[in-house]
C-alpha cells in the first residue's frame, strides 16, 4: 500500500511507530501475566504525543485528520496486540459519539481531556443477557429531577478498571419499540458505579475488562448525549469506529505474526535446508501476505467511503466487510504463523501464542463476524433493490435464457 500513502501519512506513520517503540516490553509482559491491571501511562503518553483521536477537531485537541490516517495509526498500534490498541481505540469510539451528538460544552468537558490522555474512557454496551441483541438492553434510566438514575449491569467492559467515565446506554422508555427506547449517557465513575473483575480471559489481558453495576447511579441531565430515546442513531454512528478500529488493529497483529514466522522460516533448517524452501511453508507465507494485503486494501476502501461521505448503507456494508475480513484474516495469518514455526511457536519463547490468544477475540467483539454477515447481506440486498449495477442484462447471455418454463422459483 506504500504507493497510496502521501508524505504526510508516512510522517504520521513514523510518529506512531516511534510511540509504539517507546512502549516498555515489561508492560506487555506484565499485562499478559495479569500483574499490570490497567496501563494508564500508555494513554497519558499517547495523549502527550497528540496521537489520540486523530480524526477529531483541532479545537478539542484532535488533529482533524481522516479515517485513512487513523487506519495507518491503528495498524502500527496493532502490533502491540489487543489490549493497548483497544484502550487507544476507545477514545476514537466514544469520541465519535461526542463529536457527532455532543454539545460544545460536552465536548469541552469530556472529549478534550480524553484526547489529552487525562481521562480514560470505557464504553458500556454489552449486558449479561446479550451483546448481539443490543436493543434488548435491560439497563434502565429513570428521570429524577435534574438527574437520571441508572440501574443495571454491563459486562465485558474493556477499560472498566481505570475509566474516569463510561459511555453507557440505558432504556429510557418502557413503551416505545426497542429502537426508540434507548438513550446514551456519560456516566462518571462514582461509588454507585461498581466495577468487578470476574473474568479469566484467554487473551486481551491487562486491559481492565470488568463487569459494571449501576446502582442508582446519578447522571446529570447534561450528560445525556444525543436525543432522549435516540440511542439508536448514536449506536449506529459509534459502530463505524467500533468496527474500523477492530479491522485496523487486526492488520497490525497479523503483520507482526507473519513477519516473525517468515524470518523464522528463513533461518530454521530441516532435512538440510531452510524450511522456507518447502512449499508447505512458503505457500503459507504467500497466502498470508496476499490475504493481509487484501484485508488492508478493503479497510482502506472502507476508510475512503467514510471520509468521502458515501451513502450510509454502503458505508455500513464496507465497514462490516472490513471488520469481518481483517479479523478473520488476522486469525488465519497468525494461526498459520504458528504452524510455520512448529512447536516453538506454541511456547512463550515467541509472542505468536499471545497474538493467537488475542486475535481470537477480534472475531467475537465489536459485533461478531456472524452479525457482520447479517449486515453485509442486508445492505447488499438493499442495493439490489435499485436498478442493476450491470451494464447489460447478463442473465440473458445464456443459451437457455428463452426457456421461461425452466425458471421455476417455488
Ligand atoms: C474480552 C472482551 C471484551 C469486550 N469489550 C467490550 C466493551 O468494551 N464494551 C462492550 O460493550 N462490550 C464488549 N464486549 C462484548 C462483545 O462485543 C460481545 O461479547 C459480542 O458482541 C457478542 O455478544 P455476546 O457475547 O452476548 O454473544 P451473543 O450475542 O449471545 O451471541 C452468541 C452467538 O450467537 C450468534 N448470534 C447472535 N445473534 C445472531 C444473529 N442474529 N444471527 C447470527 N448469529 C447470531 C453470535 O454470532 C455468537 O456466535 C467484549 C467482549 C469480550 C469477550
Amino acid at each position: 500500500m506504500e504507493s497510496l500513502l502521501t508524505d504526510d501519512q508516512r510522517k504520521l506513520r513514523d510518529e506512531v511507530r516511534d510511540f509504539v517503540k517507546s512502549v516498555p516490553r515489561q508492560l506487555l509482559l506484565d499485562m499478559d501475566a495479569g500483574v499490570a491491571p490497567y496501563p494508564k501511562q500508555f494513554l497519558e503518553e499517547a495523549g502527550r504525543r497528540n496521537l489520540l483521536g486523530l480524526r477529531f477537531p483541532k479545537q478539542y485537541g484532535g488533529r482533524g485528520l481522516g479515517w485513512r490516517e487513523e487506519m495507518i495509526a491503528l495498524e502500527e498500534i496493532g502490533v502491540l496486540s489487543t489490549s493497548l490498541p483497544c484502550l487507544y481505540s476507545l477514545v476514537s469510539i466514544v469520541g465519535e459519539a461526542l463529536t457527532h451528538f455532543g454539545s460544545p460544552q460536552q465536548n469541552e468537558r469530556w472529549l478534550r481531556p480524553a484526547l489529552a490522555g487525562k481521562y480514560a474512557v470505557a464504553e458500556a454496551l454489552t449486558e449479561p443477557r446479550g451483546g448481539s441483541d443490543f436493543f434488548g438492553a435491560a439497563t434502565r434510566a429513570r428521570r429524577d429531577g435534574d438527574c437520571w438514575l441508572l440501574n443495571g449491569q454491563k459486562r465485558f467492559i474493556v477499560g472498566a478498571e481505570g475509566a474516569d467515565y463510561f459511555f453507557a446506554y440505558a432504556r429510557t422508555s418502557e413503551t416505545a419499540p426497542p429502537h426508540e427506547s434507548i438513550s446514551s449517557f456519560i456516566v462518571e465513575r462514582s461509588p454507585s458505579v461498581e466495577v468487578q473483575h470476574v473474568y479469566g480471559l484467554l487473551g486481551m489481558r491487562g486491559g481492565g475488562t470488568g463487569r459494571v453495576y449501576f446502582r442508582d447511579a446519578r447522571v446529570p441531565v447534561d450528560n445525556l448525549v444525543g436525543p432522549e430515546n435516540g440511542g439508536a442513531i448514536v449506536f449506529n454512528q459509534m459502530m463505524i469506529p467500533e468496527r474500523m478500529t477492530s479491522a485496523g488493529g487486526a492488520l497490525g497483529m497479523a503483520r507482526a505474526g507473519l513477519e516473525i514466522a517468515a524470518r523464522y522460516a528463513d533461518q530454521r533448517k530441516a532435512f538440510g535446508q531452510k524450511i522456507r524452501r518447502f512449499e508447505g511453508v512458503s505457500f503459507k507465507i504467500a497466502d498470508s501476505l496476499t490475504q493481509l494485503d487484501a484485508a488492508r486494501a478493503l479497510s482502506y476502501v472502507a476508510a475512503h467511503a467514510i471520509d468521502t461521505n458515501d451513502e450510509p448503507g454502503r458505508v455500513r456494508r464496507l465497514v462490516s466487510e472490513a471488520k469481518k475480513f481483517a479479523t478473520d484474516t488476522s486469525w488465519k495469518v497468525i494461526n498459520d504463523a504458528m504452524q510455520v514455526m512448529g512447536g516453538i511457536g506454541y511456547t512463550n519463547v515467541y509472542p505468536i501464542e499471545r497474538l493467537l490468544r488475542d486475535a481470537r477475540l477480534l472475531m467475537i467483539w465489536t459485533g461478531t463476524n456472524e452479525i457482520m454477515n447479517l449486515l453485509i447481506q442486508h445492505e447488499y440486498y438493499n442495493e439490489l433493490g435499485r436498478p442493476s449495477s450491470l451494464s447489460r442484462d447478463v442473465e440473458a447471455d445464456a443459451a437457455g435464457w428463452e426457456l421461461p418454463e425452466e425458471k421455476v422459483y417455488e
